[in-house]
């Protein structure tokens, strides 16, 4: 799960808490993607993780970005001018639908009326919040995204040369493999348009982080479904997770009431994502730390004044005072939507390995 080039790089950081970022390891994981996926475009949702450096890394593989707001707008524009960039999201402002763009996802009649209002020229891609089933999903998407088939029969008679309508977007879940996905494909292609984005959504498995996403099936079968269409996708966790890891050390080992736990410094305001998604955050040991370990079942748990602070519970391993952990999977939603402030402890580090 990790490699031993992460992990020496891991035992020689200076300072903890610290994110390290393989960019090699990116590199290869979104070459082999693209390959995969044949005619069908790649966008990278960088809701997922905005890092720059992450960035100039994807940019050498996608066909574009997906931006949900001004200022990942601005971020990815002014990192990698000329990059195509689709701009999506809720609740878009006047100024946000101004903004220069490949393609402007809207979410509402209401919305394409301001954007007509605007005066401003955009290419179109409708989203649709159609009513299919989604099974098996982490999170769906139903309620306010998007619009429904009567929201869309709205629209129709509103564009024109200026507001052009070029297809459908659609992100309907997270957490799908790639047979769930391709139903989901099949369903949404039955309709006339020339062009659809797919969304994103792709699963990742924080249990077994060994199982990927079958990019080879999925990549196959849009090509089969999408003959002679204009197919997009736009992943983000299933891009950016495996990069990332989150590197800390042991500060207290102690037995409170019969239960061991481990408390790391740092936190889940660093790496919120054990916490948001109620997983046990992949992890392995480095035995930095001197003394007794704890060779029974141990919950790690963070440096903030809350119950919630726990990166994973009751794991059978083995830990010192001083033991550098190393948290795998913290590639993606993991710093950029964490609670940074809370409690006030220092910043973690970022460091990038390189090839
Ligand atoms: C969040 C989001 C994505 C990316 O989803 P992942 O689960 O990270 O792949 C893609 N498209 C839209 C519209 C999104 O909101």
């Amino acid at each position: 799960m990790i490699t031993p080039r992460v992990q020496e790089a891991a035992a020689r950081l200076s300072e903890v808490p610290a994110y390290l970022y393989d960019l090699p390891a990116l590199d290869e994981h979104v070459a082999s993607v693209r390959r995969a996926l044949g005619p069908t475009e790649l966008y990278y949702a960088v809701k997922a993780n905005p890092d720059p450096e992450l960035l100039r890394v994807l940019a050498g593989h996608v066909d574009g970005f997906e931006v949900s707001s001004a200022g990942e707008h601005a971020h990815v524009t002014g990192l990698l001018p000329g990059v195509p960039v689709a701009l999506g999201g809720p609740g878009k402002t006047d100024a946000e639908l101004r903004l220069p763009h490949h393609r402007l996802h809207v979410e509402s009649p209401n919305e394409l009326r301001r954007l007509l209002a605007a005066g401003v020229e955009a290419d179109v891609l409708l989203r649709l919040n159609p009513d299919l089933p989604v099974e098996g999903a982490a999170l769906t998407m139903s309620g306010p995204f998007g619009m429904d088939e009567d929201g869309v029969a709205e629209c129709l008679p509103l564009f024109g040369d200026r507001v052009r309508l070029c297809g459908l977007h659609a992100h309907l879940a997270s957490g799908l493999e790639a047979g769930q996905l391709l139903g989901l494909a099949r369903a949404l292609l039955d309709n006339p348009y020339e062009e659809v984005n797919l969304g994103g959504g792709m699963a990742v498995s924080y249990e077994r982080p060994e199982s990927r996403f079958d990019w080879a099936a999925y990549g196959a079968g849009l090509a089969e479904l999408g003959r002679g269409r204009r197919l997009r996708i736009e992943p983000g966790r299933a891009l950016t997770v495996y990069c990332g890891y989150y590197v800390t050390k042991v500060v207290d080992v102690k037995r409170v009431r019969g239960r061991a736990y481990a408390v790391l410094l740092g936190g889940t305001h660093h790496l919120r994502t054990p916490a948001t998604k109620g997983h046990d955050q992949p992890f392995a040991v480095l035995p930095t730390g001197k003394g007794q370990a704890v060779g029974e079942p141990v919950t790690l748990v963070g440096q903030l004044c809350t119950p919630k602070d726990i990166f994973a519970r009751n794991i059978e391993t083995s830990l010192r005072v001083g033991d550098t952990v190393v948290f795998a999977m913290a590639g993606a939603y993991a710093w950029n939507i964490s609670h940074h402030d809370f409690l006030m402890h220092p910043k973690p580090a970022f460091r990038h390995l390189r090839a």
